[in-house]
């Protein structure tokens, strides 16, 4: 690639860039501030307290208190602490666990894990327009499930679940109830009390801090939760994660936090135009529709079925370098599974077959976007669908 190439960044449910107050933040624990945030003198003390700060940062966003979070490397750690710690300590009440087909494969490969041990998972499927079917919950919660876990946004389609009515159902079985809410924090408000979540794990990169960071939130008051690590060691985050804090990343997360939460309706309102305005325009072109229910979707997502095309060749045709047009960054299916040659999981259990599947983009729009990057790439993409169905004709 040549390094003057323009990049016009709409991948940003994959990882977002960081934001420059971010970086400030965390910038003085990457440098003269490198103190252990556990040693007891004074420079470990002051690291100390940027941790228990941006704890309290990240409990704010989701209306948890600080002793609720524990911080991982990010939401596929947190996943597997979850899940696999609940797994652990319920199992006296039975072995039955409820799921989703359209989460991440972090849940669902932990999932699967569980099932080589010994454990029962079902795994629900979705309407047409990628909501589950509460009828379906209902029919499927039985006396042992322990544990209920269904994504608050989908990564690809940007699907919003109905948590709270899932959460309600989950409890009146006796079972916990975890979210993935890694895609929705920081663009719509979480409330866990108000939702009913017991679990729910997040991820740095995703709102704008650093990779390598993350969290999960562990209900202790009201049904206080308890998992055993899958970490062991210094017993660090009250023995739930051992390992020495990852201070940098850390407050990153916390700075991250606080300004997604300050921003959050601003951002809504100058990202979801955008959105629209790419989407409306984008859905002028013949045999192009929505995949996912347009109701209940993040402001920020669009994924669009370009009939007549491939997807590896549009994001190619978009990323071309061999002219002086900007690299224009979108993707198909989760960035975690791109090497697969498999259509994606999410939208064949929508329904979709797999031509439909391999020939739909996802746009993700983030924070650092313009109107004028929405019209380049409308006219890109119209070009590139366009020439890609005169190449098949
Ligand atoms: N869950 C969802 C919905 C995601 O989108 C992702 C990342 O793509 C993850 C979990 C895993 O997050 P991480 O790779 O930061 O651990």
């Amino acid at each position: 690639m040549g390094a003057k190439k323009q990049v016009i960044y709409l991948d940003n449910n994959a990882t977002t860039q960081i934001d420059k107050r971010v970086l400030d933040a965390m910038m003085p624990f990457l440098t003269n501030e490198f103190a252990n945030a556990n040693s007891t003198h004074q420079f470990g003390v002051n690291a100390y307290e940027a941790v228990k700060s941006a704890r309290v940062q990240v409990a704010d966003l989701i209306g948890a208190e600080a002793h609720e979070i524990v911080f991982t490397s990010g939401s596929t750690e947190a996943i597997n602490l979850a899940i696999k710690g609940v797994a652990e300590n319920y199992q006296s009440k039975g072995k039955h666990i409820v799921t989703v087909s359209t989460e991440h494969s972090a849940v669902l490969d932990t999932c699967q894990y569980l099932e080589n041990k010994g454990f029962a998972v079902t795994y629900l499927p979705v309407k047409a327009d990628g909501l589950i079917d509460f009828k379906e919950l209902k029919s499927v919660l039985r006396d042992d499930t322990i544990l209920v876990s269904v994504m608050l946004a989908n990564n690809e389609t940007g699907v919003i679940q109905p948590i709270k009515e899932i959460a309600e159902l989950a409890h009146s079985f006796g079972a916990l109830f975890m979210s993935d809410a890694t895609q929705a924090v920081g663009k719509i408000p979480i409330n866990v009390d108000e939702l009913g979540i017991d679990l729910l794990c997040l991820s740095g990169h995703k709102l704008n801090a650093p990779k390598g960071v993350g969290a999960l939130f562990v209900r202790q008051r009201m049904n206080r939760v308890k998992i055993p690590a899958l970490l062991h060691g210094g017993g660090h985050e009250k023995g739930m994660r051992s390992g020495t804090l990852n201070v940098p990343g850390i407050v990153a997360l916390g700075a991250a936090c606080s300004i997604a939460q300050k921003e959050m309706s601003k951002n809504a309102e100058s990202i979801g135009a955008l959105r629209d305005y790419l989407e409306s325009e984008l859905l002028k072109i013949d045999g192009t529709s929505v995949n996912g229910n347009v109701e209940n979707r993040l402001y920020n997502t669009s994924n669009l079925l370009f009939r007549g095309t491939d997807s590896d060749a549009v994001i190619m045709g978009l990323s071309n370098t061999d002219n002086d047009l900007p690299l224009i960054a979108v993707s198909n299916g989760s960035a975690c599974t791109s090497a697969s040659i498999e259509p994606s999981h999410v939208l064949t259990a929508m329904g979709l077959d797999e031509i439909a599947a391999f020939s739909s983009v996802r746009f993700s729009v983030g924070k650092f976007n313009t109107k004028e990057e929405m019209d380049i790439v409308i006219d890109s993409v119209k070009d590139v669908v366009c020439t890609l169905r005169l190449m098949v004709s």
